[in-house]
């Protein structure tokens, strides 16, 4: 048996007021644009790699949040092969009887919906979920710990030959976290199914709440704050960026694995009994590229302050 170990980017569309957005987005949320994997045999030992970008052919614009996680650009975008032959080079490369691993669930829910969006033939070995089998072995009553919690436990570092982020050097080091497990047929253990991405069903685009906190500051060095439900699922996803000032109004970008990108602000009101916090959560549908382009802005400000050894 070959293992596979795979880690996808993709690209979201910059608004989901655009044309594109509603032609398509029912069944396309998310586009591909890499495919990363690392090969490993029987033995867990490291047998070749496969890199390669995929020119987008509906959201062609590249969204900023992504540039700036990945570092792909969009004149990499521009010369890189489609989705069909970059499959085809996959599948071939994976060879036979060969399992795909992940580091959670995402990446098959996407993969799963680009090939039907893109009507391929082709049939995909099965998915396993990594990160399921790591907190199997690791019991501490978390079941989604991230990557590099993972590097962390196992003393594995992160070097500049291989920066986290890129999608085969997060499948490498997925690999490495992989190589620490006792038994490797146990991955067999956790088959992976794709969830149905889409459009909101509902039409349900934003949620807001209302919490009574001590500080400011406390709310969001708290994981309430922190931790952004998305207003259609409920589904958190991270402010791994922080919260930054925008017109006078604490906000926030998150990620939900199914709706994309989300942004909170948080308001505070101060009734001389209690201070209550309230927070409003978006889908991107009223983002539009000004917004993230003046937040990107703000972002690199912030890290200069920062490095500066101000805080904001
Ligand atoms: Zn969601």
């Amino acid at each position: 048996m070959q293992y596979i170990i795979i880690d996808l980017e993709w690209n979201q569309p910059l608004s989901h007021q655009s044309s594109i957005f509603r032609r398509v987005g029912d069944r396309l949320m998310f586009e591909m644009i890499q495919i990363g994997a690392v090969k490993l045999d029987e033995q867990r030992r490291m047998k070749g790699s496969f890199s390669r970008l995929i020119a987008p052919e509906h959201y062609l614009k590249l969204h900023p949040r992504i540039r700036r996680i990945t570092g792909i650009t969009q004149e990499d975008l521009s010369d890189a092969p489609r989705f069909a032959p970059v499959l085809d080079q996959f599948i071939d490369w994976c060879g036979e009887d060969a399992v795909l691993l992940t580091w959670g669930s995402d990446d098959i829910s996407v993969f799963q919906q680009n090939l039907d969006f893109f009507k391929t033939k082709k049939e995909l070995p099965k998915f396993y979920d990594l990160q399921k089998l790591y907190c199997a072995v690791n019991k501490d009553g978390k079941d989604r710990k991230g990557l590099s919690a993972a590097l962390n436990f196992y003393g594995i570092p992160v070097t500049d030959e291989h920066p986290f982020h890129n999608a085969v050097d997060d499948a490498y080091y997925t690999a490495l976290v992989f190589q620490q497990f006792p038994d490797a047929r146990a991955a067999l253990n956790h088959p992976e199914t794709a969830r149905q991405l889409g459009k909101t069903r509902n039409g349900k685009r934003e949620a807001s709440e209302e919490k009574a906190v001590k500080s400011e500051r406390g709310y969001f060095s708290s994981s309430f704050g922190k931790l952004i439900p998305c207003p259609v699922c409920g589904k958190k996803g991270h402010a791994h960026e922080g919260y930054v000032i925008h017109r006078g109004i604490k906000t926030a970008l998150a990620d939900c694995p199914d709706h994309g990108l989300m942004y909170a602000q948080v308001t505070f009101n101060d009734n001389e009994e209690q201070l209550i916090a309230k927070r409003r959560v978006y889908l991107s549908d009223e983002q539009n590229p000004a917004y993230v382009t003046t937040k990107h802005l703000q972002w690199q400000q912030k890290a200069t302050v920062q490095k500066r050894g101000k805080s904001l």
